[in-house]
């Protein structure tokens, strides 16, 4: 049995499950008051858009020119990453706004893909989708080349919970009208969709939220993998992933999108630009 020391208090590690509450809740009692770590500032939602871009780039996101990202705005125009510019060098000033009712640029300087219908289309028949992803991330689009969903074997991959779904079909190239409807139909209601022979698309209501979600699909599909390979996975219970996800969907995880905020800043502020 290991005890844990402080200058106050002492605790000791759980033996049981039952003990596990009270054990972490000791830990956070001695944390009171104090922050999770440095602030950091304020961003505008343009900003926001063009952080999580270099976040996800960093974590796979980064098929050269493929992928958009769609946050609505509360006057029900949307800003969208620009077509011709990588994730890792896309900038506030970059963003574009458009109007996806009437398919037009309202704002930006450069261009947006066609292949936003597939967010339009979300938005338009979901409430709830106010951040939608779509790009071909390393290891997701291994499953989606296979037809398959990654099994859940570790705990990160639980964060996006249960509501995974695979669209298997795949018309060619930038989505159509018709791939969009079909594959919005597909989502359902669910966080994320792996789309046969293509990439991934992930949708939520909240910044963290979108940021987690992305970030577990792709843990996902890069721990079954290698777990696969190695051997025989146990996988995780219904019941573990489905608490996982509504612990995230409500509390997320506090300090992680923060914590990858000043990751960002440390390495290239110019996103703030
Ligand atoms: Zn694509």
């Amino acid at each position: 049995m290991t005890a844990v020391q402080t200058d106050s208090t002492e605790t000791t590690a759980p033996e049981t499950k039952a003990d596990m509450g009270a054990y972490q809740n000791a830990w956070y009692r001695q944390a009171e008051g104090r922050p999770l770590g440095p602030p950091i500032p304020g961003l505008s939602p343009e900003q926001e858009i063009a952080v999580l871009a270099r976040i996800l780039f960093r974590e796979g996101y980064d098929d050269m020119l493929a992928g958009h990202i769609s946050y609505k705005q509360p006057d029900g125009t949307f800003l969208v990453t620009p077509y011709g510019l990588t994730w890792d060098e896309v900038t506030a000033s970059d963003i574009m706004r458009v109007d996806f009712e009437t398919e037009t640029v309202l704002d930006g300087k450069w261009t947006v893909t066609p292949a936003i219908a597939l967010h339009a289309r979300a938005h338009a028949v979901r409430d709830d989708v106010v951040w939608a992803v779509h790009n071909h991330p390393k290891w997701a689009t291994v499953w989606a080349a296979v037809h398959r969903l990654p099994g859940v074997f570790e705990q990160t991959s639980a964060l996006i919970g249960p509501d995974v779904v695979l669209y298997d079909e795949y018309l060619g190239g930038a989505a159509t009208q018709l791939d969009s409807e079909a594959a919005i139909a597909a989502l359902g209601d669910a966080a994320a969709a792996i789309l046969a022979n293509h990439g991934v698309f992930v949708v939520a209501r909240g910044l963290p939220q979108v940021y987690m979600r992305c970030v577990s699909l792709e843990t996902r599909a890069r721990v079954a993998w290698a777990a696969l390979a190695v051997g025989e996975p146990v996988p995780l219970s219904d019941q573990v992933v489905s608490f996982a996800g509504l612990t995230m969907d409500r509390a997320g995880w506090p300090g992680a999108f923060e914590a990858m905020v000043r990751r960002e800043l440390r390495h290239n502020p110019s996103f703030l630009d």
